[in-house]
């Protein structure tokens, strides 16, 4: 079928919107007409060049629509069912899958470019173009495995749904599946971007007594106390380490970094207590690293894990989000600051990466 989609032909260029081809969905696929689509961070390193990835490609991974089809051998899903995007859809049985960690599924052998099968459903006069994260969302439909597509309850208003893909799991999952983070903690959250601000309601959803927003930017500094922030610090106007540990007493219990700087990992780490815990959720460029003084790590009994996609457990947490959300205890529709269509995508892209939004949407 022809489809309108967005397209990145070259790093460091726009994205181009144009009729492409959509192959039907093979086995074990579905065909979603897509409803909503967020624009995040992670399809601006690719369009920057900071995560390599091959091209052309149809970017895209927050995303939620309809059902349209289903493949031979589909079983889960059914035509007419709402579905939020699993941006790592997972084989289901290898040892991640079946330990509760499907984030980390490594029993797909393809790349994840590609469909399941190494192959694309994607192309441009006869040309394969790839899949973002067997997503591939900014286009008016898309075909994705079935472990991709997560139904949810028929209430739940598909364009509000789409931030639940990735800014909502990735930031109340950092919080509530990785750090476990435990009533009366006092945490500190380094960027108020989708993510960040979510990081922030998931703490005030656990109970957290202090939660100090840290970010360069008043906007995203007024969203977060719409989240939940107890404490709100502009770091371009002041010294954020010292003022956190002051605020704290001494350090915060959880210190999450949702920049995805070297530099921020490195002062968020500062900012820890004894016995704190740095949560990394920021998305850095690749090839990058950062240090820290090794003492401080076993005097402080400190601990640093990463949390990617708020070690989601998909088919599991997006219904909880979804029903989290229906009972009024998550905000979503303050995180939809601009909504754009498809056509205006690169607009939105500007805004994103001009600190203008806590997210926009794409309709379609
Ligand atoms: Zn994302
Ligand atoms: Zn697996």
């Amino acid at each position: 079928m022809k489809v309108n989609a967005a397209i990145l032909y070259e790093t460091g260029q726009p994205l181009v919107v144009e009729t492409i081809d959509l192959a039907e969905p093979a086995s074990g696929e579905v065909l979603i007409r897509m409803v909503a689509a967020g624009v995040c961070y992670s399809d601006y390193h690719i369009i920057n060049g900071e995560w390599q990835h091959p091209l052309p490609a149809v970017l895209g991974h927050e995303g939620a629509g309809i059902v349209e089809r289903i493949g031979p051998d589909v079983t889960r899903v059914s035509p007419g069912q709402g579905v939020i995007l699993n941006f790592r859809a997972n084989c289901g049985v290898c040892h991640y899958c079946v330990i509760g960690r499907p984030v980390l599924c490594n029993g797909i052998a393809t790349p994840r470019n590609t469909m399941f099968d190494g192959t694309s459903r994607l192309s441009k006069n006869g040309s394969i173009l790839h899949h973002f994260s067997r997503t591939a969302c900014f286009a008016e439909y898309a075909v994705v495995p079935e472990s991709g597509a997560v139904p949810v309850s028929d209430e739940m208003p598909l364009d509000k749904a789409c931030l639940a893909g990735c800014a909502v799991m990735t930031g109340i999952g950092a919080v509530v599946n990785t750090a476990q983070l435990s009533a009366g903690a006092t945490v500190m959250v380094l960027g108020c971007g989708g993510v960040g601000l979510n990081i922030i309601q998931g703490a005030a959803l656990r109970g957290a007594r202090k939660i100090i927003a840290v970010d360069m930017l008043d906007n995203k500094l007024e969203y977060a106390k719409l989240f939940g922030a107890t404490n709100c610090i502009n770091s371009s106007k002041i010294d954020a380490t010292k003022e956190v540990v002051e605020i704290s007493g001494g350090g915060v219990d959880y210190a999450f970094e949702a920049v995805g700087n070297v530099s921020t990992v490195r002062q968020a780490y500062d900012m820890l207590g004894p016995g704190g815990t740095l949560v990394m959720v920021g998305m850095a460029p690749e090839q990058k690293e950062f240090s820290i003084n090794a003492l401080s790590l076993p005097r402080g009994e400190k601990t640093i894990t990463g949390s990617w996609y708020g070690g989601a457990r998909p088919w599991v947490d997006l219904p909880l989000l979804t029903k989290l959300y229906l009972d009024g205890k998550i905000q979503i529709d303050p995180l939809i600051s601009r909504s754009y269509p498809l056509d205006r995508i690169n607009d939105a892209f500007r805004a994103l990466v001009a600190g203008e939004v806590a997210r926009s949407i794409i309709s379609f």
